[in-house]
Formats: C-alpha cells, sequence, structure tokens
C-alpha cells in the first residue's frame, strides 16, 4: 500500500435503523502522485492506483465485451449492467462515454437503450464526490460533462432505488442504496404480466451483464457472500456475463456454484490475472431468454393510453422516451380533470425514515422533485414556463404522523426542522407557535399546463380527442373505439395498437371493469387575487397544515386552463374533501370551507384573508381512490394487451412520474424502479381490491 494519508472528510453515522451512512473517505497517493479515494469502512482502495479509468475500461468493459454486444443491440433493445459497489461512479462514467461514443458511430443504436443499475451501501457524499470526480474531470477530459451532468443530478442519500435520466444519451441509472444483497433481492423479475409473442411484452427483464466490483474479499466478504451469488443467478439468463478484477477462491467457486462458466484472463496492469464469466446453459431457476425476440418492427411499438391527466401524461412520457410512439386520448382535453389544478404542491406526507424505503410517498417525491427539475431544462428549450418553482414548502405538523425528533433522521437536503425563529422569518407568520416544522428544501410547485406543453410536444406522442366507448382484445392487437365531438361526422373511430393503457381516474371502471371501482372525492382548490397590502401580509412560502396555501405568479399559458391573469399574483388554499361526489361546478360554501380550515390552523391570517370569497375563483375535480391509498398500475387479469395507471387519490403529481417508469419498465421488460414488494401493493389484482367498496 502507498502511504496513507489519512484525511476522514466525514465520520457521521447514524442510530436510526435503515439510515444510509455516508462513506468515510480517506485519502492515499497513487503511482503517479494523484490523490485517490480510500473507504474507511473497508480499508481498500476505490481503484486501482496505476489509472483507475484505464483499470475499469480494461475489467469491466472489455471484460464483458461490452463494445462489440454494444454495437450489435438491435432498435429499442435496451441492455442492463448491473454492478455491485458503486463507490465514486467511475465504472458508469467510463461505460457511459463508450455508449456516447458507440452512438454517433452506429446511428442504428438510435433506439437501444443502456439501464445501468448499481448498488451501494455506504454512498460518497456529495461534496467528497465533487472532490473525487473534479479530479477525474481534469485528468479525463471526455468525462467532464458527464461528471457535471451526473453530479447535477446526485440523489439524496435514503435507502432505495434512485433512478436518474440523461434521456440525450437514451441512458437510464438506478442507483440502489442499501445492502447490495437486499437490493438485488427486490428486483422483480417475476411481474405478474402475460407474455405477447409480437413485442417485448411480458418478457422478464433480465442482467446482461455484471460488474463485481465489491473491495477485495479480504476487505470485505459481504458482497461475495452466496446470497449474493444466488441472486446473481436469479436475475441472470444464458449469455449473462460477469467480470471483476478478483480472482480469489471464493469468487471463483460463487460463480460456478451458482451457473457460471469462469474464465481467468490477464489481470490489469501488474495483476496477473482476472476473472471474466458467462452463463452458458440455461439456469435451473431462470427459463431461457432468447435476446433476439427484444427486436421488433416498428408496427410493435404503437400503444395507446386512455386518459390524459397527470397519469396519462406521464405514462405517455414515459414510452415515449423508450422510442414508443403514444396516442394519448381524452373525451375533453388535456388536464380536463382532476390534474388541471392552475399548481400542485409537490410536499409529500412525511413517514418515519424506517419506512421510507417502502412508503410510496416518498419514493415518489424523491424521483419526482428530481425529474420536474431536469424537466425545467426542456421546459427552457421550448421557452415553456418552468414546471417546478423551487419554491420549498413549511409543514406545521398539525396533521402528519411524523414529529421533530423523527425528522432528524432524515438527511438535511430532504427534510428537516428549522429553528422556530428561522420558520417564522421564511414564512413571514409571527403569531404562530412554530417549534414543530417541517421543512421541505426540495419542494416546489408545479405547473401543470407547462408540464402539458412540455410533454405533448414529444415528436413520438399525439394528442387526440375522442371518448372511447369500447376496447377489443384480440390475440394480434388491441382496439379501441369512440367517438369524437369536434368533428362533424357521427361516426365511429376505431384505432389500432399493441397495448392499450387505461388512465381515466375514476371512469376507468367503466372503461373495463375488471378495474376497481373506487372511491370518488371531490376536492376544490379556490384563489383569489390579493390586494397590495394583503400581499405583504400573506405567508411568503407553501404551508401545509392539513390543508395546503401557496401565493403563486400565474405564466404564459395558464389561462388556457383556469381563469387567471399572466403576471398577476394569487393566493390559492385548499382543498376541500367531499366524498361520493362527482359533481365540478365551482361552491361559493367550499371557498368557505378552505378559508376556515386555514385560519383555525393559522389564526394570525384571519385578519388578513378576505372574508368576502364572492369574487374567488376555483376549480374542482374528483380524485380517485383506493381503500388502501395506493394507486393501481399494472396489466389487468386474463389480459394481454391491456393496463391501467390510476387512483393516484390527490398525489398525482408526486406518484405519477415513478409509477410511469415502472408500468413502462414492466411493459417492455426492463427493471423497475420500484421494489418487488411496492410492486405488488400496486397490483390491480391485490387482495384488498377483491371487495368491493360498501360506501
Ligand atoms: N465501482 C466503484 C467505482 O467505480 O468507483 C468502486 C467500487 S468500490 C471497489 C466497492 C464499493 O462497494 C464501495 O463503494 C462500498 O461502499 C460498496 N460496498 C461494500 N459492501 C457493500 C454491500 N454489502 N452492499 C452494497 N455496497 C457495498
Amino acid at each position: 500500500m502507498s502511504t496513507l494519508v489519512t484525511n476522514v472528510t466525514n465520520t457521521s453515522t447514524s442510530a436510526y435503523a435503515n439510515a444510509i451512512i455516508p462513506a468515510n473517505i480517506a485519502w492515499q497517493s497513487d503511482d503517479s502522485g494523484n490523490r485517490v479515494p480510500v473507504s474507511g469502512e473497508f480499508g481498500d482502495v476505490y481503484f486501482s492506483h496505476a489509472d483507475g479509468l484505464a483499470e475499469s475500461r480494461y475489467v469491466f468493459i472489455q471484460g464483458n465485451q461490452l463494445a462489440e454486444r454494444l454495437v450489435n443491440l438491435s432498435a429499442h433493445q435496451c441492455f442492463t449492467i448491473a454492478e455491485l459497489g458503486f463507490g465514486t461512479g467511475l465504472n458508469l462514467l467510463a461505460v457511459w462515454q463508450l455508449w456516447q461514443q458507440l452512438r454517433v458511430e452506429h446511428p442504428n443504436l438510435d433506439t437501444a437503450r443502456l439501464h445501468f443499475i448499481t448498488t451501494e451501501k455506504h454512498p460518497i457524499l456529495l461534496t467528497d464526490l465533487r472532490q473525487i470526480l473534479g479530479m477525474w474531470s481534469m485528468r479525463a477530459p471526455e468525462l467532464a460533462q458527464n461528471i457535471e451532468s451526473f453530479l447535477a443530478v446526485y440523489p439524496s442519500l435514503i435507502e432505495g432505488c434512485h433512478r436518474l435520466h440523461f434521456e440525450e444519451d437514451n441512458l437510464t441509472v438506478d442507483i440502489w442504496l442499501g445492502e447490495a444483497q437486499s437490493s438485488l433481492a427486490k428486483l422483480a423479475t417475476d411481474t405478474g404480466t402475460t407474455s405477447t409473442a409480437d413485442t417485448e411484452t411480458g418478457s422478464k427483464p433480465q442482467v446482461d451483464a455484471w460488474f463485481l466490483d465489491g473491495f477485495a474479499p479480504s476487505c470485505n466478504e459481504s458482497l461475495w457472500a452466496e446470497t449474493i451469488f444466488a441472486q446473481l443467478q436469479r436475475l441472470s439468463f444464458v449469455g449473462t456475463t460477469a467480470a471483476t478484477y478478483s480472482c480469489a477462491g471464493v469468487v471463483k467457486r460463487g460463480l460456478q456454484e451458482h451457473g457460471f462458466t469462469i474464465n481467468k484472463v490477464k489481470g490489469f496492469g501488474r495483476k496477473r490475472e482476472m476473472l471474466t464469466a458467462r452463463v452458458s446453459e440455461s439456469l435451473p431457476t431462470t427459463p431461457t431468454q432468447d435476446n433476439s425476440k427484444r427486436s421488433s418492427t416498428s408496427d410493435n411499438y404503437h400503444y395507446i393510453v386512455i386518459g390524459a391527466g397527470v397519469a396519462g401524461l406521464m405514462l405517455a412520457w414515459s414510452l415515449a422516451n423508450r422510442g414508443i410512439k403514444v396516442t394519448l386520448l381524452d373525451k375533453t382535453a388535456p388536464l380536463a380533470g382532476a390534474s388541471g389544478n392552475p399548481r400542485a404542491l409537490l410536499a409529500p406526507k412525511m413517514t418515519p425514515l424506517h419506512h421510507a424505503n417502502e412508503h410510496l410517498h416518498t419514493i415518489g417525491y424523491l424521483y419526482s422533485s428530481r425529474f420536474y427539475k431536469q424537466l425545467n431544462e426542456q421546459a427552457k428549450k421550448q421557452h415553456s414556463a418552468p414546471i417546478i418553482e423551487p419554491t420549498a414548502a413549511l409543514d406545521l405538523l398539525l396533521k402528519a404522523n411524523i414529529d421533530s425528533s423523527q425528522i432528524g433522521a432524515y438527511p438535511d437536503d430532504l427534510a428537516t426542522t428549522l429553528p422556530a425563529s428561522k420558520a417564522s422569518e421564511l414564512s413571514g407568520l409571527t403569531a404562530q407557535d412554530l417549534t414543530e416544522n417541517l421543512y421541505l428544501p426540495q419542494s416546489g410547485l408545479i405547473n401543470p399546463q407547462a408540464l402539458k406543453d412540455v410533454i405533448l410536444a414529444h415528436p413520438l406522442i399525439r394528442f387526440k380527442r375522442l371518448e372511447v366507448t369500447q376496447i377489443d382484445e384480440q390475440k394480434d392487437h388491441i382496439s379501441v373505439s369512440g367517438h369524437n365531438h369536434t368533428e362533424q361526422s357521427a361516426s365511429t373511430i376505431t384505432l389500432q395498437a399493441v397495448n392499450v393503457v387505461i388512465c381515466a381516474a375514476f371512469e376507468s371502471h367503466q372503461l373495463d371493469e375488471r378495474i376497481f371501482d373506487c372511491r370518488k372525492i371531490r376536492g376544490q382548490l379556490s384563489w383569489f387575487t390579493p390586494t397590495a397590502k394583503q400581499l405583504g401580509s400573506l405567508p411568503k412560502l407553501p404551508l401545509k397544515y392539513g390543508g395546503y396555501c401557496s401565493l403563486f405568479t400565474p405564466k404564459a399559458g395558464d389561462a388556457k386552463l383556469n381563469p387567471v391573469a399572466e403576471g398577476e399574483s394569487q393566493f390559492l388554499l385548499g382543498a376541500s374533501f367531499v366524498r361520493n361526489d362527482i359533481d365540478t361546478s365551482v361552491r361559493a360554501d367550499e371557498h368557505e370551507v378552505s378559508r376556515d380550515k386555514l385560519i383555525t390552523a393559522i389564526p394570525e391570517l384571519d385578519a388578513i384573508i378576505p372574508s368576502d370569497t364572492q369574487s374567488w375563483q376555483a376549480r374542482a375535480g374528483v380524485r380517485t381512490q383506493t381503500p388502501d391509498y395506493h394507486p393501481i398500475v399494472g396489466q389487468l387479469t386474463g389480459s394481454q394487451r391491456l393496463w391501467v395507471m390510476s387512483a393516484m387519490g390527490a398525489k398525482g403529481y408526486a406518484f405519477a412520474p415513478v409509477c410511469a417508469e415502472a408500468l413502462a419498465d414492466i411493459m417492455l421488460g426492463a427493471f423497475a424502479p420500484l421494489s418487488s414488494e411496492m410492486m405488488s401493493k400496486l397490483s390491480p389484482n391485490r387482495k384488498r381490491l377483491q371487495t368491493p367498496l360498501t360506501s
């Protein structure tokens, strides 16, 4: 070992179960005098002292013959790499750069995708990672741009899957934080879908190549345990390869005993040998998967999505980014229903940290706040208004299932409790007791109209107004018929596709009776134009108090959805909650209900919020809710081509983006960013949905 320059940059530990403990980085000098990071937990180097990048390219890229295999991908094919030990992300950066280069040289890769799945128990803190990757930006300028893009979306350090998109490169990265064994166990291969012969639909996800990059077995047995090799076996198919720099007996035996044929080859630099491995025979626990099945003609890539609320829009987006041509149908217009409020507040109902990795609201919030921020770039290119306005939010914890002592377990960039004086300064509230509070720095206001504009501008998404009256599933296609009320002719229009997804909220059940008939809850969001004097005294950031309220300034385009004038500040509050009511007319008494709720929670606002609500505006919609509050996402029983994504309740803007990713993945035979346990909780066929509602 070289001179150890011990410079511990982080010593944080956490007493909370499931809390992620970040890597404790120390520094050494490599053979050329460069500083290289060393793991304080395991006492081993993250990458070779000779040249980490060259080692990564040699051991993992060449060892898995990636250049040759990636070049030969067919249209729409997705290649999946899974890594044990994300560390500094150098392997990802090396393979990403290769992929970009191949896509430039081989236009046939235009619609092919790369899915990089990685696991990490002790992720490196962003400040340390900036330092480590900053050095690589200088040493290997070809990585610099990707390093910047990656650091910009580096996730909060919470257990579970964090999906990152690099859409220009058709690259999806899933970072599963936590113990590798349990992360791999969460990857669902049996998604309960039924295969259709002509598309990828229903095919089981598979790993094509493994990067086995745990520290040396002598420093870290956990990544070379029998249970890990059993997961490799479960997730691999004939043709799957693996590569590792380690030639230790435990590695050789582990691979051999779990279906791999191993091959010793020359190691990197001064290392004598390393291992490559391949599954050459059908594994006992997994069916043989023929990769050639994954190529298909472009006709197989037309899907229909029924319902253009936030669920339908997000699903169309996820499918279109996988090269699927989407016809998005709605009987009225995009966002005509409950998703069309002038603004939606993205702020989760938090749960104690040990539940967070299986709590859909937290998972959805983590994913969607990053996703909407990335989409802001797209909006900027299109000269559209921003999709998320990063306002942060303050929850007064009046109706929460978490207290400030439990909030302390979360990373501060995600959730924290502010000192009461700071909470008062940020909110502008002066008389309220703010000792208990939850501050959400990543929260923001979503602009549904801007989101719609960006999604509908996707070249593969076409919106069509159609009131669907019939869906007919055939062996080789599925057709959707209905009336288009904008056209003069009274004739019925019929469209064909290979798959249809129903995203029609409470009307989904009318389109197919197999979909649970959900609870229907009317909700009205009210807003008014404050006077200049009121404006100065209203809360300065969005507040949650059982309901929510916020100031917002309408942007160009907002008036297409709601009666608001561009640039004229509004204060919104709501929403009401009326069970079994599907009337969507605006009601004066519900303005009062929302006002009362706000001033009961925050009495000092009684003097500021006008009591005459006559000039207030509002929008009412119907939320669709299951008895267990989880959405319905998956394939319908007995069907091969009919799917559903619905019942988002009042949380569509938090749930829909990640649910859309999960559904698009299972439809196309890729690994979803949700655990298999969560996928069963969302299943249209789950037990809780077998019994109809009684009221
Ligand atoms: N691939 C990395 C890179 O490109 O920088 C280097 C990986 S480093 C050699 C090994 C990584 O495995 C470390 O980041 C370590 O924290 C992680 N690790 C070790 N044991 C683990 C476990 N049981 N589960 C998940 N990650 C683990």
